[in-house]
């Protein structure tokens, strides 16, 4: 791992499918085919998406089926951070934060901008910065409240961006 992807922060996996399951479904999972109830779980998918079986038409579907995050080759998290970013971020340095190839990130800052338009089942953004999937990303390391993750964060963008003059405020 090279030092500048090293510092990035990004939201534990676990809490990007909390936020992303109750935004798509609610409290109840139901089938993204036919709308059904009669929903079960099935194990995970290789991308740890928990995986469902609808007992009535019969079809598996997981939690990032039909979503733009399906499509990818990104962890969930790193596709959270590309949205939360991309809006106050240059695509190459998301790109070398993530330690990720220039033209998939751009593929998907493309794709987001494209869907951000006709998503109405929840609102993208919303999801991805949640403040819940942001800030108990710290939990596995230390209990510092004084230096919470997204304060890092904040910190490391003014360290490298200062060639960049954004500051409105
Ligand atoms: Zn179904």
């Amino acid at each position: 791992m090279d030092e500048e992807s090293a510092d990035v922060f990004l939201p534990s996996r676990e809490r990007c499918f909390e936020r992303l399951r109750l935004a798509r479904f609610g409290e109840t999972v139901t089938c993204v085919h036919c709308g059904s109830d009669e929903v079960v779980k099935r194990g995970t998918t290789g991308k740890d998406a928990q995986q469902y079986w609808c007992k009535d038409c019969e079809t598996y579907f997981n939690d990032l089926t039909d979503t733009i995050f399906g499509q990818h080759r990104f962890e969930l998290e790193e596709m959270f951070y590309i949205v939360k970013e991309m809006r106050s971020e240059l695509t190459a340095q998301i790109a070398r934060d993530l330690d990720r190839d220039y033209e998939a990130v751009l593929d998907f800052v493309h794709e987001v901008q494209k869907a951000s338009g006709d998503i109405d089942e929840f609102e993208l953004s919303e999801v991805c910065e949640a403040d819940e999937v942001y800030v108990t990303a710290g939990e596995k390391g230390l209990e510092d409240e004084d230096e919470s993750p997204r304060e890092r964060g904040l910190k490391k963008r003014d360290a490298e961006t200062s060639r960049e003059t954004n500051h409105q405020s």
